[in-house]
């Protein structure tokens, strides 16, 4: 995620919200896609922010693909680390893809929980029970995807 702020004001509710879910004990599973975010994050491209974050998605035909956050100049078209993952994904793998666990790790040693556009583009294609694990305020969290995004923007039109 791109938070050259570090906290934000406005998920630091989220943050203390979500601490119920912190833990220390990640299965093997997630600490090895935890492990392969943590690598993505070296590739990061913050000349401006100096926020190094990488993300790993494990999808349901078992590959891991990586993605770190690219800067720009404009700010505003910089892409954050999951959305340049699940972008790599959908363009290795095609439009079928399903996410089944998500990790996010920065070397800043910041929490970096996903953003809120990361959150609804992974809605396209994650599991709604799929784990999403990122660094938090106080420590690593684990959540559903459906409590990671409820109320997702869908279009049903009539
Ligand atoms: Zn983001």
């Amino acid at each position: 995620m791109y938070n050259p702020n570090g906290d934000a004001v406005a998920s630091k509710f989220t943050i203390e919200r979500l601490s119920m879910s912190l833990t220390n004990h990640l299965d093997a599973a997630l600490e090895s896609l935890l492990g392969h975010a943590r690598e993505a994050a070296r590739n990061s491209y913050s000349p401006y922010s100096g926020f190094k974050v990488g993300a790993a998605l494990r999808l349901t035909n078992g590959a891991v693909v990586t993605g770190a956050n690219v800067e720009n100049v404009s700010y505003g078209l910089t892409i954050c680390a999951e959305r340049s993952a699940l972008v790599r994904a959908v363009a290795e793998f095609g439009p079928d893809i399903r996410i089944s666990a998500v990790a996010v790790a920065n070397l800043n040693n910041s929490p970096s929980p996903p953003c809120g556009a990361c959150r609804q583009v992974l809605a396209e294609f994650i599991l709604p029970e799929a784990a999403v694990v990122f660094p938090a305020a106080s420590g690593m969290c684990i959540l559903p995807f459906s409590e990671v995004l409820p109320l997702a923007f869908e279009m049903k039109l009539k």
